[in-house]
């Protein structure tokens, strides 16, 4: 059987992985740009399954117990790595802590051990925070971190040594289906023939599958982040200001660099090589507010994904 996977990220390489460890031996991945050029290559790093609904609650336990297996198997030899620093949810306002109480109950119940930590032990986890401006704080112990590329990469090699082919500057342009199935991909290197196609485009996904007639009821929404300069180790756990719309966060690289993420005003279909200069001080006003320390640090790149 052959299985052409379109795109080159997290998705397409996970895919391609886990299809070639069940013995299908002939998987093609096409990548129009360079690997990880889309959302994977431009994201934070998070992982946590510290979130709202029950949905998301169960199903980013178990991502997180994946994560966990893959870093201590194979791919783990090949740089794939589960690091297990936490997530620290900052509230600056009093009434917030009753929230926090029902998201913590509502983790606990899917067993997600979240808990709500004293200043004391915010203090001991993060030392440079700016406690004055602390109501509460709830710490979700089993969240982590793992870098895009370094993960991206090890699959790359896994995929590649389980003889996936990978082929980059490879751009999918139109789908061409007879009947109900999908029979061929037009590229912008000819035309490629599977027996099983999946699409693993992003958000582009939507464009591709227009191609056949399917309405992918996606949006593309714009995400913000930058890098600051490397700094010593200050802190593990990524640090989130739930009380200040667009929930700022800040995570500390293994290299010292800080990413520090807001979700600004959507404006859907943004370029990813567009800019939004206001993100900026959108960004780093409330994060400096809560680390004075970085005050001082140069920011060396923004990026939208
Ligand atoms: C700033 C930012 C921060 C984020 N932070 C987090 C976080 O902390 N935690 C978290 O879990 N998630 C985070 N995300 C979301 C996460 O990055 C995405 O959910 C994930 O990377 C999606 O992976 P994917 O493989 O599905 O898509 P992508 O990584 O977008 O991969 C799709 C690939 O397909 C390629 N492609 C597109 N069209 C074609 C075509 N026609 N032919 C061939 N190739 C094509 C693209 O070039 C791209 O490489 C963040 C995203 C952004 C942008």
């Amino acid at each position: 059987m052959k299985v052409l996977i379109v795109g080159g990220g997290i998705s397409g390489f996970f895919t391609a992985y886990t299809l070639a460890k069940r013995g299908i031996d002939r998987i093609t991945i096409i990548e129009k740009s360079y690997i990880g050029a889309g959302s994977t290559g431009r994201c934070a790093t998070g992982i946590r399954a510290s979130f709202t609904s029950e949905e998301h609650v169960v199903l980013m336990r178990e991502g997180i117990k994946l994560w966990k297996q893959y870093a201590e198997s194979e791919l783990g030899e090949y740089g794939l790595k589960y690091l297990q620093g936490g997530y620290v949810w900052i509230a600056r306002k009093d009434e917030t802590a009753n929230l926090f109480k029902k998201l913590v109950s509502l983790h606990n119940s899917f067993g997600v051990p979240t808990r709500i930590i004293d200043i004391d032990e915010l203090r001991e986890r993060v030392p440079q925070i700016n406690i004055d401006i602390v109501a509460t704080a709830m710490l979700d112990p089993i969240a982590g971190k793992s870098y895009p590329f370094t993960t991206l990469y090890a699959l790359f090699r896994a995929c590649r040594n389980l003889g996936v082919e990978i082929l980059t500057g490879v751009e999918a342009k139109k789908l061409i289906g007879k009947g109900d199935k999908i029979v061929s991909i037009e590229t912008n290197r000819g035309s490629i023939e599977a027996d099983v196609y999946v699409i693993a485009a992003g958000a582009e996904s939507r464009d591709l599958l227009k191609t056949i007639g399917i309405e992918l009821p996606i949006k593309n929404i714009p995400r913000h982040v930058l890098v600051t300069e490397a700094f010593n180790r200050a802190f593990d756990p990524l640090v989130i200001d739930w009380d200040t719309p667009g929930v700022p966060y800040i995570v500390q690289t293994a290299e010292g660099n800080f990413f520090i993420g807001r979700d600004i005003e959507e404006e859907a279909e943004l370029s990813l090589y567009s800019q939004r200069i206001d993100f900026m001080p959108k960004a780093l006003k409330p994060i400096t507010q809560l680390f004075p320390f970085l005050k001082n640090l140069r920011v060396l790149r923004y990026w939208i994904g």
